[in-house]
């Protein structure tokens, strides 16, 4: 017996569940008002492990949670200025990329102006399952941490991806390492004073930001960062490239064979993907100059290795490095990992997970985000943000949330999820075991 029946059930308040909660109260409010979205933070963020003070958003304002679905929204980032009395300010700066930080209060603001669905804050989804009538799928069954049920007959998943990290890392202690999103909190609950050795793994945005952070968050520390690559470099931001972001891009993209679409992500790799901004590049120079020149040399850049190996040892860990060039090892001491070793690109364990519970041989989303199963289903369920292989690089970016938030909404209310109803006989409802 369910403690809560919902048509609608959104799991994860970020960016893409937000979009589609203002797609719904716009478009939809009758299934807005028997929506619910569960989100396991006390507070609407975004990425809140690395919002540092003066991080940028890499994405146009305008491309926010509504605009390039309904320029004339209220929940526009435009309205969330006028409305907290600093859009005066905004134009002045004559920019296009508002501060990391606004984008979180323009969610927090956004999730504050919702009128009809509902949010509740500090419910972790821990488990779901499909419910069958009969032999027909007929909703979800989502168990939340502290074993309340709520069923649906909706399921939409905006959780974001798993972290990545490497497999010769993973039997380390976890109190010394620390991946990009738990950056902020963990670093909070470090003294300040100790002259700890960290070393930070990667050569992207995430690896250039822990490594640039770590200098101010822990004044005393000596940190290493050690890189695969043969250096940092740029993103790549051509205007040209940039229309691969377009929303429209994402049927092109679709509709392309598959080994196309493989040669495209492939091509537009450095757009998104280990590459660094050029503003953060300049200030990562900019310190490197500034340690040698003040003879304090405590930062270290180690290119054209790969961690090869890495133990516990008492209180430090012992990373063994190899050179790629010559395969000659060495090894490094330390007393912190950090990683900016970014997010797998496999679906979610959590789809997984699901996918078995549904008896599915494979995952597979249509255009519309939905999950595909090949059985007599009056229930569905959605995947954001997880479908790059299939619609584009942009899939995980807010550059496609708005309309993807009414693809969505559209599979639901035009009835194509029924495509695969056939007549079933129409019994109990069954939840398929944990
Ligand atoms: C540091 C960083 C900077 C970025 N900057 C940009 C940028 O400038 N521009 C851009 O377009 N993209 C950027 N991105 C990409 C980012 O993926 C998207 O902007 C966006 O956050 C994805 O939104 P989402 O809602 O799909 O997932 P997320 O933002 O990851 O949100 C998922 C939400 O689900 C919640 N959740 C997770 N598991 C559960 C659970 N079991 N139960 C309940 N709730 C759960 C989480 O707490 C979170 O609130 C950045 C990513 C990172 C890591």
């Amino acid at each position: 017996m369910a403690d809560r029946d919902v048509q609608l059930l959104a799991i994860g308040a970020g960016p893409s569940n937000l979009a589609l909660a203002v797609a719904l109260e716009e478009l939809a409010p009758d299934l807005a008002r028997d929506s619910l979205i569960i989100e396991r933070n006390e507070e609407v963020s975004w990425q809140p492990g690395m919002l540092f003070p003066d991080a940028l958003s890499n994405t146009n304002f305008l491309k926010d949670l509504v605009t390039l679905r309904n320029p004339r929204s209220r929940f526009s980032f435009l309205n969330y200025l006028h409305s907290t009395g600093r859009l005066d300010h905004f134009v002045n700066m004559s920019s296009f990329t508002p501060y990391r930080a606004e984008v979180a209060d323009y969610l927090r603001w956004t999730a504050r102006s919702l009128a009809l669905v509902e949010l509740q804050r500090g419910t972790e989804c821990v488990d779901i399952s499909p419910v069958w009538t009969g032999g027909t799928l007929t909703g979800w069954a989502t168990t939340v941490a502290g074993g309340q049920t709520i069923t649906s007959r909706y399921l939409v998943l905006g959780t974001g991806r798993d972290i990545r990290i490497p497999e010769v890392l993973r039997g380390l202690k976890r109190e010394r390492v620390v991946h990009s999103t738990e950056y902020q909190p963990r670093m909070a609950g470090l003294r300040k004073d100790l002259p700890y050795r960290v070393v930070v793994v990667g050569g992207g945005q995430s690896a250039a930001e822990l490594f640039y952070s770590v200098q101010i968050d822990l004044p005393e520390c000596r940190p290493t960062m050690v890189m695969r690559s043969v250096g940092l470099s740029t993103y790549e931001t051509s205007k040209f490239t940039n229309e691969l972001f377009f929303p429209s891009f994402v049927d092109e993209f679709h509709g392309a064979r598959p080994e196309a679409r493989d040669q495209m992500l492939a091509e537009m790799r450095h757009t998104n993907y280990a590459g660094v901004a050029p503003g953060m590049m300049d200030n990562l120079y900019r310190q490197m100059y500034l340690d040698r020149f003040t003879g304090r040399s405590r930062l270290q850049m180690i290119t054209m290795h790969d961690i090869t190996a890495a133990r516990d040892e008492d209180d430090e860990i012992v990373l063994s490095l190899t050179d790629w060039r010559t395969g000659a090892t060495q090894e490094l001491r330390t007393d912190l990992v950090l990683l900016g070793t970014g997010f797998s690109p496999q679906m979610p364990g959590a789809v997984q997970r699901l996918a078995e519970r549904i008896g599915l041989s494979q995952i597979a989303v249509n255009r519309d985000y939905r999950l595909v199963i090949d059985r007599p289903s009056t229930a569905a369920c959605y995947l954001h943000g997880v479908n790059e292989e299939t619609h584009g690089i942009a899939d995980s970016l807010l550059s496609v949330m708005a309309p993807r938030a009414n693809d969505i909404l559209q599979d639901i209310l035009t009835g194509d999820h029924l495509e695969n109803l056939a007549a079933a006989p129409v019994t109990t409802p069954v939840v398929a075991a944990g």
